[in-house]
Protein backbone atom coordinates (compact mmCIF):
# COMPACT_ATOMS: atom_id res chain seq x y z
CA UNK A 1 0.00 0.00 0.00
CA UNK A 2 1.26 3.83 -0.62
CA UNK A 3 1.62 5.59 2.19
CA UNK A 4 2.28 10.17 1.79
CA UNK A 5 4.88 10.65 4.58
CA UNK A 6 3.99 13.42 7.16
CA UNK A 7 6.44 15.80 5.38
CA UNK A 8 4.53 16.21 2.71
CA UNK A 9 1.90 18.71 3.08
CA UNK A 10 0.32 21.38 1.40
CA UNK A 11 -1.47 25.01 3.68
CA UNK A 12 -3.54 26.05 0.75
CA UNK A 13 -5.56 24.16 -2.24
CA UNK A 14 -4.51 25.53 -5.66
CA UNK A 15 -5.78 24.84 -8.74
CA UNK A 16 -1.86 24.16 -10.09
CA UNK A 17 0.00 22.44 -7.13
CA UNK A 18 2.97 19.88 -8.01
CA UNK A 19 1.28 15.79 -6.45
CA UNK A 20 3.66 14.41 -4.32
CA UNK A 21 2.10 11.06 -5.52
CA UNK A 22 0.62 9.25 -8.56
CA UNK A 23 -2.24 6.36 -8.02
CA UNK A 24 -4.65 4.70 -10.32
CA UNK A 25 -8.17 4.59 -9.43
CA UNK A 26 -9.37 2.12 -6.92
CA UNK A 27 -6.15 2.15 -5.27
CA UNK A 28 -5.78 2.17 -1.08
CA UNK A 29 -4.23 4.76 0.09
CA UNK A 30 -2.53 5.76 3.79
CA UNK A 31 -2.05 9.26 4.59
CA UNK A 32 -0.08 10.01 7.23
CA UNK A 33 -1.46 13.51 9.44
CA UNK A 34 -0.10 16.44 11.73
CA UNK A 35 -2.62 17.76 14.04
CA UNK A 36 -4.27 20.85 12.85
CA UNK A 37 -1.61 23.03 15.04
CA UNK A 38 1.28 21.44 12.76
CA UNK A 39 2.37 19.49 15.95
CA UNK A 40 3.83 22.66 17.89
CA UNK A 41 1.55 22.41 21.17
CA UNK A 42 3.04 19.80 23.08
CA UNK A 43 2.59 21.02 26.35
CA UNK A 44 0.13 24.16 27.14
CA UNK A 45 3.05 26.95 26.96
CA UNK A 46 3.71 26.07 23.75
CA UNK A 47 1.05 28.08 22.07
CA UNK A 48 2.19 31.69 23.13
CA UNK A 49 5.32 30.80 20.25
CA UNK A 50 2.72 29.22 17.59
CA UNK A 51 3.94 29.94 13.83
CA UNK A 52 0.64 30.67 12.27
CA UNK A 53 1.95 29.93 8.67
CA UNK A 54 2.27 25.94 9.64
CA UNK A 55 -1.34 25.43 11.22
CA UNK A 56 -4.01 23.43 9.19
CA UNK A 57 -1.45 20.99 7.63
CA UNK A 58 -2.59 18.73 4.86
CA UNK A 59 -0.68 15.71 3.38
CA UNK A 60 -0.57 15.53 -0.05
CA UNK A 61 -1.53 16.64 -3.26
CA UNK A 62 -1.50 13.01 -4.51
CA UNK A 63 -3.08 12.56 -8.43
CA UNK A 64 -5.37 10.32 -9.57
CA UNK A 65 -4.66 8.69 -13.09
CA UNK A 66 -7.56 9.16 -15.09
CA UNK A 67 -9.58 11.50 -13.08
CA UNK A 68 -10.82 14.53 -15.23
CA UNK A 69 -12.19 17.88 -14.21
CA UNK A 70 -15.89 17.51 -14.55
CA UNK A 71 -16.26 14.32 -12.68
CA UNK A 72 -16.55 13.07 -8.91
CA UNK A 73 -14.13 11.47 -6.92
CA UNK A 74 -15.13 9.40 -4.45
CA UNK A 75 -12.92 8.94 -1.17
CA UNK A 76 -14.09 6.09 0.89
CA UNK A 77 -12.53 6.61 4.52
CA UNK A 78 -11.95 2.62 5.32
CA UNK A 79 -9.81 3.72 8.88
CA UNK A 80 -8.33 6.54 11.05
CA UNK A 81 -5.95 5.47 13.56
CA UNK A 82 -4.91 8.25 16.16
CA UNK A 83 -1.16 7.88 16.50
CA UNK A 84 -0.68 9.69 19.56
CA UNK A 85 -1.38 9.12 23.61
CA UNK A 86 -2.79 12.84 23.60
CA UNK A 87 -4.41 15.67 21.34
CA UNK A 88 -4.60 19.10 22.10
CA UNK A 89 -7.66 21.60 21.89
CA UNK A 90 -7.56 25.52 22.32
CA UNK A 91 -9.36 28.62 22.60
CA UNK A 92 -8.35 31.80 21.63
CA UNK A 93 -9.24 35.87 21.53
CA UNK A 94 -11.14 36.75 18.46
CA UNK A 95 -11.98 33.29 17.57
CA UNK A 96 -14.63 30.77 17.93
CA UNK A 97 -18.90 31.31 19.10
CA UNK A 98 -17.84 33.15 21.86
CA UNK A 99 -15.24 35.43 20.43
CA UNK A 100 -15.80 38.19 22.35
CA UNK A 101 -16.22 36.57 25.12
CA UNK A 102 -12.80 34.30 25.61
CA UNK A 103 -9.72 35.75 26.66
CA UNK A 104 -6.05 35.07 25.77
CA UNK A 105 -4.96 32.01 24.00
CA UNK A 106 -5.12 28.99 26.27
CA UNK A 107 -4.18 25.34 25.55
CA UNK A 108 -5.05 22.01 26.83
CA UNK A 109 -3.51 19.19 26.12
CA UNK A 110 -5.94 16.01 26.38
CA UNK A 111 -4.60 12.29 27.18
CA UNK A 112 -6.28 9.42 24.82
CA UNK A 113 -6.51 6.25 26.31
CA UNK A 114 -9.11 3.36 25.53
CA UNK A 115 -10.59 4.52 23.29
CA UNK A 116 -11.09 7.59 25.06
CA UNK A 117 -10.24 11.36 25.23
CA UNK A 118 -9.35 12.32 29.06
CA UNK A 119 -10.94 16.18 29.93
CA UNK A 120 -10.50 16.00 33.44
CA UNK A 121 -12.58 13.70 35.38
CA UNK A 122 -14.70 13.02 32.53
CA UNK A 123 -14.07 10.19 29.62
CA UNK A 124 -15.12 11.12 26.21
CA UNK A 125 -15.71 8.17 23.68
CA UNK A 126 -13.18 8.84 20.56
CA UNK A 127 -15.14 9.12 17.06
CA UNK A 128 -12.15 9.84 15.33
CA UNK A 129 -13.10 12.16 11.69
CA UNK A 130 -11.32 13.88 9.21
CA UNK A 131 -11.60 18.18 9.18
CA UNK A 132 -9.55 19.01 6.08
CA UNK A 133 -10.17 16.96 2.88
CA UNK A 134 -10.47 18.41 -0.73
CA UNK A 135 -9.00 18.62 -4.35
CA UNK A 136 -7.34 21.54 -6.23
CA UNK A 137 -10.33 24.16 -6.28
CA UNK A 138 -11.46 25.93 -10.13
CA UNK A 139 -9.94 29.26 -10.20
CA UNK A 140 -8.98 30.27 -6.52
CA UNK A 141 -6.30 29.36 -4.24
CA UNK A 142 -7.86 28.44 -0.58
CA UNK A 143 -5.89 28.23 2.66
CA UNK A 144 -6.34 24.98 3.72
CA UNK A 145 -8.55 26.35 6.89
CA UNK A 146 -11.24 27.62 4.49
CA UNK A 147 -14.15 25.41 2.88
CA UNK A 148 -15.04 25.80 -0.19
CA UNK A 149 -16.81 24.01 -3.24
CA UNK A 150 -13.36 21.84 -3.22
CA UNK A 151 -14.00 20.80 0.30
CA UNK A 152 -11.33 21.79 2.75
CA UNK A 153 -11.70 22.76 6.41
CA UNK A 154 -15.37 21.44 6.02
CA UNK A 155 -14.82 20.25 10.24
CA UNK A 156 -17.91 17.70 9.64
CA UNK A 157 -18.26 14.55 12.04
CA UNK A 158 -19.83 12.68 9.70
CA UNK A 159 -16.27 12.59 7.65
CA UNK A 160 -15.82 9.74 9.37
CA UNK A 161 -14.78 5.85 9.21
CA UNK A 162 -17.26 3.99 6.70
CA UNK A 163 -17.77 7.07 5.27
CA UNK A 164 -17.80 8.55 1.36
CA UNK A 165 -17.01 11.97 0.71
CA UNK A 166 -17.95 12.57 -2.61
CA UNK A 167 -15.70 15.36 -4.22
CA UNK A 168 -15.88 17.87 -7.31
CA UNK A 169 -13.14 17.38 -9.65
CA UNK A 170 -11.99 20.68 -11.13
CA UNK A 171 -8.19 19.46 -12.40
CA UNK A 172 -7.38 16.47 -14.26
CA UNK A 173 -5.38 14.25 -11.33
CA UNK A 174 -8.06 15.69 -8.90
CA UNK A 175 -4.60 16.42 -6.72
CA UNK A 176 -6.26 15.66 -3.30
CA UNK A 177 -5.05 15.79 0.49
CA UNK A 178 -6.53 15.57 3.34
CA UNK A 179 -5.44 16.02 6.97
CA UNK A 180 -6.71 17.83 10.18
CA UNK A 181 -7.99 14.61 12.45
CA UNK A 182 -9.91 15.22 15.39
CA UNK A 183 -10.63 12.29 18.11
CA UNK A 184 -13.94 13.46 19.02
CA UNK A 185 -16.04 17.04 18.07
CA UNK A 186 -19.17 18.57 18.12
CA UNK A 187 -21.04 20.19 15.62
CA UNK A 188 -20.47 23.88 15.05
CA UNK A 189 -16.12 23.18 17.36
CA UNK A 190 -17.90 25.86 18.96
CA UNK A 191 -14.41 26.90 20.92
CA UNK A 192 -12.77 26.68 17.59
CA UNK A 193 -10.22 23.71 17.89
CA UNK A 194 -11.89 20.13 18.52
CA UNK A 195 -8.91 17.32 20.04
CA UNK A 196 -6.75 17.69 17.37
CA UNK A 197 -4.54 14.64 17.17
CA UNK A 198 -1.93 13.24 14.23
CA UNK A 199 -2.97 10.25 13.01
CA UNK A 200 -3.06 7.53 9.66
CA UNK A 201 -5.93 8.00 7.48
CA UNK A 202 -6.60 5.12 4.69
CA UNK A 203 -8.83 5.89 2.49
CA UNK A 204 -9.71 4.05 -1.45
CA UNK A 205 -9.87 6.69 -4.33
CA UNK A 206 -12.02 6.07 -6.89
CA UNK A 207 -13.85 7.95 -9.86
CA UNK A 208 -17.46 8.49 -10.83
CA UNK A 209 -18.52 9.80 -14.03
CA UNK A 210 -20.69 12.80 -12.47
CA UNK A 211 -21.04 16.00 -11.87
CA UNK A 212 -21.72 17.84 -8.40
CA UNK A 213 -21.56 21.44 -7.15
CA UNK A 214 -20.70 20.82 -3.48
CA UNK A 215 -18.96 18.19 -1.32
CA UNK A 216 -21.45 15.16 -0.35
CA UNK A 217 -20.70 12.73 2.96
CA UNK A 218 -22.39 9.15 2.08
CA UNK A 219 -22.95 7.22 5.24
CA UNK A 220 -25.04 4.11 5.40
CA UNK A 221 -28.32 5.99 5.59
CA UNK A 222 -27.70 9.15 4.64
CA UNK A 223 -26.33 12.05 1.98
CA UNK A 224 -25.36 14.62 3.73
CA UNK A 225 -24.77 17.89 1.24
CA UNK A 226 -21.63 20.31 2.51
CA UNK A 227 -22.20 23.98 1.72
CA UNK A 228 -19.06 25.98 3.12
CA UNK A 229 -19.72 30.11 2.77
CA UNK A 230 -18.78 33.24 4.49
CA UNK A 231 -22.40 33.72 6.13
CA UNK A 232 -24.41 30.65 7.52
CA UNK A 233 -27.58 31.95 6.36
CA UNK A 234 -26.37 31.87 2.59
CA UNK A 235 -24.65 28.47 3.54
CA UNK A 236 -27.78 27.07 5.17
CA UNK A 237 -29.79 28.34 1.73
CA UNK A 238 -27.21 26.63 -0.32
CA UNK A 239 -27.49 23.36 0.77
CA UNK A 240 -31.18 23.26 1.25
CA UNK A 241 -31.40 24.18 -2.67
CA UNK A 242 -29.30 21.76 -3.48
CA UNK A 243 -30.90 19.39 -1.52
CA UNK A 244 -34.35 20.16 -3.12
CA UNK A 245 -32.81 19.64 -6.63
CA UNK A 246 -31.37 16.22 -6.00
CA UNK A 247 -34.51 14.49 -4.30
CA UNK A 248 -36.16 16.88 -7.82
CA UNK A 249 -34.33 14.87 -10.04
CA UNK A 250 -34.23 12.07 -7.78
CA UNK A 251 -37.91 11.29 -7.63
CA UNK A 252 -38.93 13.46 -11.09
CA UNK A 253 -40.61 15.96 -9.06
CA UNK A 254 -41.32 19.25 -9.43
CA UNK A 255 -39.38 22.09 -7.32
CA UNK A 256 -42.80 22.74 -5.16
CA UNK A 257 -43.62 19.25 -4.80
CA UNK A 258 -39.45 18.92 -4.22
CA UNK A 259 -39.29 21.87 -1.59
CA UNK A 260 -42.14 20.40 0.48
CA UNK A 261 -40.82 16.28 0.58
CA UNK A 262 -37.85 18.00 1.94
CA UNK A 263 -39.59 19.76 5.00
CA UNK A 264 -41.05 16.47 5.82
CA UNK A 265 -37.48 14.25 5.48
CA UNK A 266 -34.45 16.56 5.20
CA UNK A 267 -32.78 17.89 8.49
CA UNK A 268 -30.57 21.11 8.03
CA UNK A 269 -28.02 21.44 10.20
CA UNK A 270 -24.75 22.75 10.87
CA UNK A 271 -20.75 21.20 10.57
CA UNK A 272 -18.88 24.43 12.06
CA UNK A 273 -19.65 27.69 12.97
CA UNK A 274 -15.86 29.08 13.40
CA UNK A 275 -13.81 28.63 10.03
CA UNK A 276 -13.33 31.20 7.65
CA UNK A 277 -16.20 30.04 5.86
CA UNK A 278 -19.05 28.33 7.78
CA UNK A 279 -20.40 24.75 6.68
CA UNK A 280 -23.92 23.70 6.73
CA UNK A 281 -24.94 20.30 5.88
CA UNK A 282 -28.76 19.31 4.79
CA UNK A 283 -29.13 15.42 5.75
CA UNK A 284 -31.46 13.75 2.83
CA UNK A 285 -32.37 9.52 4.19
CA UNK A 286 -31.14 7.66 1.52
CA UNK A 287 -34.16 5.51 1.08
CA UNK A 288 -36.73 8.51 -0.49
CA UNK A 289 -33.63 9.05 -3.44
CA UNK A 290 -33.26 5.48 -4.24
CA1 LIG B 1 -10.39 22.20 11.30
Amino acid sequence: MKLVPKDKVIHAFSPHMDPVLRVRAGEIVQFETLDALGGQVQNEEDVMNLDFSKVNPATGPIHVEGAKKGQMLVVEILDINISSDHGVIVAEEGFGVLKNVVKGFKAKILPICDGHVIFNDLSIPIKPMIGVIGVAPEETEFPTGTAHKHGGNMDTKEITIGSKIHLPIFQDGALFALGDVHAVMGDGEVCVSACEVPAIVTVKLDVENRTIEWPIVETKEDLYVLVSLSKLEDALEEATRVAVKMISEARKLSFEEAYMLASLIVDVGVSQLVDPNLTAKAKIPKRYLA
